[in-house]
């Protein structure tokens, strides 16, 4: 069986990376998409337990406390958190378990697993992303200026990742994040059992 890896996905609020992912597990087996615990209000239309586990703060903390959660970090004013035992038993199950989280998160989970696969979606421009945060309509104004702020900051950071994605067209950056994930389960980094195995049998070979 095909061991999973942890594959944490970054970017910019409003690079669309919710619409992603969702298509990439729509459109492929062997996905598995986390569901982060968070402290901020529901959008119009998101339901808990599907976008998010909506806690309340002392909820949250409650399962800091329990080890309960992979990463936490905040978020413009709000906490999220991945849990940890539905991406353990999914990795087990040999499934690639997608993170969709910021970059605090992000760091702190490339540190417990060495060989997780970090992808930053970008948005062709930083025009074309306030058009798009302001497109959703469901943000103030003040939110949206947050937003943008932390994607500056966010900025300096993307070279801690391995690849970045442009989602222009959404349907050639899923077939981009699928070809890129494809290839990362070849590297010897995520392949140390087998290569081991292999350099045992060859000490047997004459
Ligand atoms: P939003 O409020 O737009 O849904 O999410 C805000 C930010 O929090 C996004 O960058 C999103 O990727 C990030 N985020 C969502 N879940 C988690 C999580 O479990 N942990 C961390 N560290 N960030 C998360």
């Amino acid at each position: 069986m095909r061991k999973g890896i942890l594959i944490v996905v970054s970017g910019f609020s409003g690079a669309g990376k919710g619409t992603l992912m969702k298509k990439l597990v729509q459109e492929y087996d062997n996905y598995a998409l986390s569901i982060s615990a968070t402290t901020r209000n529901p959008r119009p239309g998101e339901e808990n337990g599907r976008e998010y586990f909506f806690l309340k703060k002392e909820e949250f903390k409650q399962k800091i406390a329990e080890n309960g959660l992979i990463e936490y970090a905040r978020y413009c004013d709000n906490y999220y958190g991945t849990p940890r035992a539905y991406v353990e038993k999914q990795l087990a199950d040999g499934k690639d378990v997608i993170l969709e989280i910021e970059i605090q998160g992000a760091l702190k989970v490339k540190k417990q697993y060495p060989d997780a696969l970090l992808l930053f979606v970008m948005p062709p421009s930083a025009e074309e992303l306030r058009r798009r945060l302001e497109g959703r309509g469901t943000e103030t104004q003040d939110v949206i200026d947050k937003r943008m702020h932390r994607a500056r900051e966010e900025a300096e950071g993307i070279e801690e990742y391995e690849y970045i994605v442009v989602n222009d067209d959404l349907d050639v950056c899923v077939r981009e994040l699928h070809e890129i994930i494809t290839a990362a389960h070849n590297t010897p980094l995520r392949n140390k059992d087998f290569i081991e195995k292999m350099r045992k049998e060859l000490e047997g070979e004459k």
